[in-house]
């Protein structure tokens, strides 16, 4: 209780003690300080009337004794003096009875305002818990103000207390059915996010294909395909208004194929095929190694292999006694290494683990960096290099893979028999090469020379899906001056790591 309410108390105890003092001594005692008083001034005046009377019976002894009139007066007063005393005793009586009664109402008082202050706290804890819980979802109190509360009957506040925690039951209520329908809304949004299962991302081994051979090729009727994903088919046409390919597409995804030409157009993004398209018996047909290893990990909107992308493996091409390209005073192993650490230093920010293959001028020889690969288990390998050409044009963007078994190079024609470790993951390279080759693209603006497939050592023998990106030509010379600078370099940066988030996004 306040300092001053306790000051209060004890003055009234204090004096509530000295009342019970003065009501004992009423009681048990038959006169007061204040009646010994009067009474011995009762005696006093009694001794000296009787002196008085026993001097003038003395000195007047021989005149005369008190008179009967003079007895019954002053025994008349005495009895008025007693009537007093009694009096004054009742009084004393009342006010004892009085202040116990006060003190009583004070007792209550304070028990009452103690048990409101209660009650008051409990209604703002509930709330505030309202307030917290889901704002607006369950009605305000009738009465939340603290005077209101104060004022309050107590059954008004018991009534008030019962509401606050049913408001807060209702709350929890509310809370819980919001969260179960966020998780059912979540359920609902995960089934219908299109998965290997989905009649949109089919298992590659269910769905129904045409197939047939052509020069020891195998083919898939691209009509089949275009129907297990849910893609409308159309042929392209030339000037002259004769087939020159074909087009599957919806809304989202679009591919282009070639009657002519290995090179296709995938969402935008020039992809090589391993193969052109076939027409037989005016029947559209693509290789079914390209539609395994390249088309499917393209139109598909989940991998169908689990795999990871904490660990990063970069590799800054050539070094050391190794120049690589070179134009004048611009060497491609010092680019290489620039855009290796920038890509480096923008991955371990995102909280990537990046394992570089070589961080100064140094040469590990193509071997080493395989070994380093197969060492460190990295979850994707990316190599670095600026491409040259002894003609000045060419200019733009190249991301390359391993070679699928079955295909061939983009600039060759001998078709790949032996599997090597970076076919284990034929088409996570696909998408991984797409998604980095559209990410760099993007971010430059640079010429899209495609995703290409090439017997490269490091990304043929890597454990882990691989690419090696070609980030410009150090040969001609608008391009080198991009190459060499910080802006573009960092360009090229952003651009594979927007490619490393669309690759993500595919990943289980
Ligand atoms: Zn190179």
């Amino acid at each position: 209780m306040p300092k001053s309410l306790l000051q209060s108390f004890l003055a009234a105890c204090a004096l509530l003690v000295s009342v019970s003092v003065m009501a004992q001594t009423v009681t048990d005692v038959p006169l007061s300080d204040a009646d010994v008083k009067i009474k011995s001034s009762a005696q006093n005046a009694a001794q000296k009337a009787a002196q008085k009377t026993a001097q003038s019976a003395a000195s007047d002894a021989a005149k005369k004794l008190p008179t009967t009139e003079e007895i019954a007066a002053e025994r008349a007063r005495l009895e008025r003096m007693r009537a007093a005393l009694a009096a004054e005793r009742a009084a004393l009586e009342q006010y004892k009875a009085d202040l116990v009664k006060r003190q009583q109402e004070a007792a209550a008082a304070e028990a009452k305002a103690k048990a409101d202050a209660e009650a008051k706290a409990k209604i703002e804890k509930a709330i505030a818990e309202k307030a917290v819980g889901s704002a607006g979802s369950v009605p305000p109190p009738a009465k939340d103000d603290p005077v209101s509360i104060k004022n309050m009957s107590p059954e008004e506040l018991q009534r008030q207390r019962q509401l606050a925690i049913a408001r807060a039951k209702a709350i929890e209520k509310a809370v819980a059915a919001q969260k179960a329908a966020d998780a059912k809304k979540k359920a609902a949004a995960a089934a219908s996010t299109p998965q290997t299962t989905s009649p949109k991302d089919k298992d590659v081994a269910t769905m129904k294909l045409r197939r047939i051979t052509q020069n020891k090729v195998r083919y898939v009727h691209l009509r089949d395909v275009a129907v297990n994903y849910g893609l409308t088919f159309a042929y392209t046409k030339n000037k002259a208004n004769k087939v020159s390919g074909a087009v599957i597409y919806d809304k989202t995804r679009k591919a282009v194929f070639s009657a002519t030409y290995r090179d296709g157009i995938v969402n935008g993004v020039q992809v090589y095929f391993l193969y052109s398209m076939l027409i037989k018996n005016s029947e559209p047909y693509i290789s079914e190694v390209d539609f395994l290893t390249c088309l499917d990990p393209l139109l598909r909107y989940k991998t169908p292999v689990k795999l990871g992308m904490k660990t990063i493996m970069i590799d800054a091409g050539h070094g050391g006694s190794d120049p690589g390209a070179i134009n004048g005073a611009h060497k491609e192993k010092v680019y290489t290494l620039q855009i290796a650490k920038r890509l480096q230093t923008q991955l371990e920010k995102l909280g990537f683990r990046v394992i570089m293959t070589r961080t100064g001028d140094t040469y590990p020889t193509l071997q080493e960096r395989a070994a380093l690969c197969k060492k460190y288990k990295p979850d994707l390998f990316i190599s670095i290099h600026c491409n040259s050409s002894t003609n000045k044009t060419p200019a733009g963007i190249e991301t390359y893979r391993a070679v699928p078994v079955g295909g061939t190079e983009t600039k060759g024609s001998k078709v790949k028999t032996e599997k090597q470790s970076a076919n284990e993951f034929d088409a996570n390279n696909s998408r991984l090469a797409y998604e980095i080759q559209k990410g760099m693209l993007a971010a430059t603006g640079g010429t899209d020379r495609g995703t290409r497939h090439q017997a490269i050592y490091v990304t043929g023998n890597a454990t882990c899906p691989a690419v090696l990106v070609e980030v410009g030509y150090l040969s001609n010379e608008a391009e080198v001056k991009k190459i060499a600078s910080p802006d573009y370099q960092n360009k090229i940066v952003s651009g594979i790591l927007a490619g490393l988030a669309g690759y993500g996004s595919f990943l289980r």
